[in-house]
Parts: structure tokens; sequence; C-alpha cells
């Protein structure tokens, strides 16, 4: 073999798997600018083919990992009294990391001001394939507030399973897990059980991992080849401000998050997750990037208790970057229809960002859908409403893949700090790179 061969292999060998993907990412880039506006179905055939199988083989543990984390989580934790404590904790810190995001969110679009003389852009860049998708996402959030809540509660979980639903799957499961913890010993066969089903899932998110960089090379070439760069032209604007809230969070709040309420260290907790949030960038779903975020905050030091009851609920309630994009957007359609954006209406969309943000599940484009609720009571014409709407989902990938990017970071920044705060989190493994080779 010629050397310059053997060099290119062994490099390939020798960088760490977050390289992989990273060049995954670039050069899906690069390849679906270039395949945009070209016809290879072939190409597109076999991109869509190997993304996939990523996906599904990635989805294919979810279920079996959130249930068995939940329960092994919530009954390794014990005592009502320390689970309240977590709980709680849990719940300020994800409102106090969506509150912020949802002001930034607000601040940047109304001193931008993205929206105003888009509307011309809003009717050209209307794709009339999104209109079925935009009858279902307005139909599915009609109704009020307590009837989606309602929904959270399985009538019957095993239907909930089938499905998939991931807020009522939680709901149960973590039900279960408390009435587990209060049975005390008697529960030990149903805890092993679960022990060992979340190890062997585990073991299978390592195998999966082995088809992460193809995976995600696969599903950003697709996704950037079905809207190609001139959309950024057009929208340059709105997306800019969506960058910018996303980087704020990323690089200001949740450095200052973690100072002010832990020790951690965000560069290095940074290195530790990357992979995961590569992969929910590929993705565009928190719940299948989970088993990943598990992984990697679990090998480098953070304790399996906090980890395996912070970060599935994480994945389902904590939606910064999602609760970031609805404000943004709303706000972007407000401007561009002319809707009066009163402080009273202003505060009204933050709030409902939060709820939309959380009630959605961590799944491609479930932030979209709960948009609907927002924007239904933004007083907008019925046909802006659907323009304004199909603008949205034309767009819906790239932005996807951003803020799931922002939720699930934001997910290992809680879990981070609360290992801290409750001294669950082993220094000497966080503080050691080479410690992230293990789980290969
Ligand atoms: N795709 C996002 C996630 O999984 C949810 C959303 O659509 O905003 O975190």
């Amino acid at each position: 073999m010629k050397l310059h061969m053997q060099i290119l292999i062994a490099l390939g060998l020798g960088i760490k798997r977050n390289w992989h993907i990273f060049f995954g990412i670039i050069l899906g880039i690069l390849v679906g600018i270039f395949l945009h506006g070209h016809e290879y179905p072939l190409v597109s055939t076999v991109l869509t083919f190997i993304g996939q199988v990523f996906i599904r083989l990635i989805q294919m543990v979810v279920i079996p990992l959130v249930v068995s984390a939940i329960v092994i989580g919530i009954t390794s934790i014990g005592d009502n009294k320390q689970l309240g404590k977590f709980g709680t904790k849990m719940i300020v810190y994800y409102g106090i990391i969506t509150t912020v995001a949802v002001i930034i969110g607000a601040a940047l679009a109304l001193i931008m001001k993205p929206g105003i003389g888009a509307a011309h852009y809003i009717a050209e860049n209307t794709a009339s394939e999104v209109q079925a998708s935009v009858a279902t996402a307005m139909a599915q959030q009609q109704g009020n507030i307590l009837n989606i809540f309602l929904g959270f509660i399985p009538n019957n979980p095993m239907h909930s399973f089938a499905a998939g639903d991931m807020v009522p799957i939680i709901v149960f499961v973590v039900i279960f897990a408390v009435a587990l913890a209060k049975v005390g010993d008697v529960n030990r066969p149903i805890v092993s059980f679960f022990e060992s089903v979340f190890a062997a899932t585990m073991k299978i998110t390592d195998w999966i991992m082995y088809v992460a960089a193809p995976g995600v090379f696969a599903l950003t070439a697709s996704a950037v080849s079905s809207f190609g760069i001139d959309i950024f032209t057009s929208i340059s604007k709105y997306l800019l401000v969506l960058f910018i809230g996303f980087m704020l969070q990323l690089c200001v709040v949740y450095p200052l998050f973690l100072k002010f309420f832990s020790k951690v260290n965000i560069g290095i907790l940074y290195s530790a997750v990357a992979e995961a949030m590569m992969v929910a960038f590929g993705t565009a779903s928190s719940s299948a990037t989970l088993p990943l975020t598990i992984a990697c905050c679990e090998k480098r030091g953070i304790s399996h208790k906090i980890a395996s009851f912070v970060l599935p609920l994480g994945a389902t309630l904590n939606m910064d970057g999602t609760a970031l994009l609805q404000t943004v957007a709303v706000i972007f359609l407000a401007q561009a229809y002319g809707v009066a954006l009163t402080p009273f209406l202003i505060i009204e969309i933050c709030l409902l960002a939060i709820i939309a943000s959380s009630t959605c599940a961590g799944i491609p484009g479930a932030g979209l859908i709960t948009i609907a609720l927002i924007l239904n009571g933004m007083g907008l014409s019925p046909e802006q409403l659907v323009a304004g709407f199909a603008f949205l989902f034309t767009i819906e990938r790239v932005t996807d893949m951003m803020r799931t990017l922002v939720n699930v970071t934001s997910d290992a920044v809680v879990v981070a700090a609360i290992a801290d705060n409750e001294n669950e989190i082993n220094y000497d493994l966080f503080n050691n790179p080479a410690a992230y080779e293990d789980i290969a």
C-alpha cells in the first residue's frame, strides 16, 4: 500500500471518534451544497438510506434505555426527600436556562427586527409540499392547554410505548419508579432486571456509534441538499438572529450558569459531551441522542444516580433551544405581518414559548408543531397563519439541527451542575480526557 494511504488510514484510526463525526458534518454540508439543484436520485436514495439506518438503530434503544435509566435512577435515589430535592433543583435549573433563552430570543428579535419587510419572501418561500404538515400541526394544537396536559397522562401505557410517545411514557415510568422505591427491598428483582437492560442498551449504543460518522454525514448532506444555500441569503437576518441566540446560550449563558451554580469547567464538559452535541446536530432529536448523552456524562464521572434521573427527563422537558427559536419565529411573523408587539404580547409569547417548548417531544420537528400553541393567539388572519407556518416548515430542518444541539448541551450543563452540587461527580474522571476512550 502506498505510504500516503497508510498515513491516511493511520490518521483515520488514530483520531478520536469525535473528529470522525465532526468531519462527517463538514463533508455532509459540502456534499449537500453540491447536491442542491443537481439530480442524482441514486445518491439521494443512498444518503437517505444510510441516515435512516443510523437514526433507526439509535431510536431502537431509546425506550428500553429511558425506562431502565429512570427506574434505576429513582430507586437508587431512594428516599422521597432526596428525590424531591433533586427533582426541584432540576426543574429550577431547567427553568432558569429556558427563561434566559426566551429573553435572549425576544431581545434579539426586537432589536434586529428580522421580520420587517419579510412578508414577500414568506410568500415566495412558502412551499406547497408542506401544506399538509401545516394542517396536521394546527389541528394537533387545537383546544386548550389543559387538554394538552391531559394528553400527558397515559390511559394505556402500553399504547404510549407502542406509539413511542415519550412524554406519557416518562410520566408513567416516573410514577412506577417512585412506587418501586417506596415498596422497599421487594423491588430487587425488578430493579436488577432493569440494571441488566440498562447495561445491555449502553453496550448496543457503543456499537451503534461505530456508524455515527457515516450516519451524521448522510443526514447532514440530505438536509442541506434539500434547501441549498440560496435560502440563507433570502432570510439571512432571521437565521442570523437564531444563530446569535444559540451562540449566546452556548458561549455565554451556560459558562456563566456553571460558574454561578457549580465548579464545573465548561471547556472540559463540552469536550466530554462533544460527541452527543454532534449527534444531536445530525439527528435533530434529543431523544435519539439520549443514549449517547448518558454515556458521555457517565463515562466522565457524573454519577449514574444523577445522570439516569436527570437526563431522560431533560431530553423531553428541557428545550431551551426550541423555546428560543419559537420566540424568535413568532416575533418574526408578527413583525412581517404588522402585528403590534405590545409589552403584554411579548411577555405572553415568552411564557407560551416556555410551555410550548417543554411540552414538545425530543424528536425532529416537534418544536414547530407546538409553536401553533403560540401562533393561534396572535391575531393573524387564517391565510397569514398558514403562510407563516408553512414558511417556518420550509426552513425547518436546519434550524432544528441547531436548536437540538443547544437542547442537548443544556441537558448536559444542568446534569453536571446538579452532580457537582450533590457531590456526585468524580473529578478525577471528569478532568481526564483519556477516560472517554473507555466508551468505545
Ligand atoms: N428536535 C428538537 C429536539 O429533539 C425538538 C424540536 O423540534 O424543537 O430537541
